[in-house]
């Protein structure tokens, strides 16, 4: 490769149903693989306890995200269990521009316009084993009400019909093996 080209960053996108295990794996994964900077996205969801502003998300105000989207400062945004997130557009320009590789863990309707904008973008898709381990994940977690957990559960069928469109789709069964198969696709992509 000529040397005097600068190699522009590489864009993951990994997607799951809520309750999966996504964050778990995001957080080994970002542990991990240090040249890989998270893209912190903005909601207007309220924090969980132990969330940090700024770190987990943008926690932002109806108004304020309604603004970013009006502005175009959004690359991606969709509603999602009833809360507004999105993706700043400033972040993955100046990232991909200047080299870095980023990682986005944003729903199915983010990703698939993602896909849309960044064609050569790394889709994964991370699957529940089942949908009762869902549940039980879900419940055992503690942060969402009853209701919330059935909506999130009825959003999940819809969510894995789409696992098609993505480049890989690892099973979240054993925590270990899912780690495994999310770090040896991740590392096939990067440079040595
Ligand atoms: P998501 O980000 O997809 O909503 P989390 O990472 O918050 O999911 O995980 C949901 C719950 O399931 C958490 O309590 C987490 O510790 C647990 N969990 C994650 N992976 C596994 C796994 N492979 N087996 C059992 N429990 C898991
Ligand atoms: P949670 O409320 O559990 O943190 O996230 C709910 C869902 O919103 C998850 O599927 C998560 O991937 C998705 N999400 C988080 N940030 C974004 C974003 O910036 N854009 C989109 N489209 N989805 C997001």
């Amino acid at each position: 490769m000529d040397r005097n080209v600068k190699r522009k960053g590489r864009l993951f996108v990994i997607s799951a149903p809520s309750g999966t295990g996504k964050t778990t794996l995001c957080r080994l994964l970002m542990d991990a693989f240090k040249g890989i900077s998270y893209s912190v996205s903005h909601t207007t969801r309220k924090p969980r306890e132990g969330e940090v502003q700024g770190k987990d998300y943008h926690f932002v105000s109806i108004p304020d995200f309604e603004r970013m989207i009006h502005d175009g400062g959004l690359v991606e945004w969709a509603k999602v269990h009833d809360n507004y997130y999105g993706t700043s557009l400033a972040f993955i320009t100046d990232s991909l521009e200047n080299g870095r590789d980023i990682l986005l863990d944003i729903d199915v309707q983010g990703a698939a316009n993602i896909r849309t904008a960044y064609p050569e973008a790394v889709t994964i898709f991370i699957m529940p084993p089942s949908l009762d381990a869902l549940k039980e994940r879900l419940e055992k977690r503690g942060t969402d009400r009853p209701e919330v957990i059935a909506t999130r559960l009825g959003n999940a069928v819809t969510e894995m019909a789409r696992k098609e469109f993505y480049t890989h789709v690892i099973v979240n069964d054993c925590l270990e093996t899912a780690k495994n198969e999310l770090f040896s696709v991740v590392r096939s992509y990067l440079e040595p």
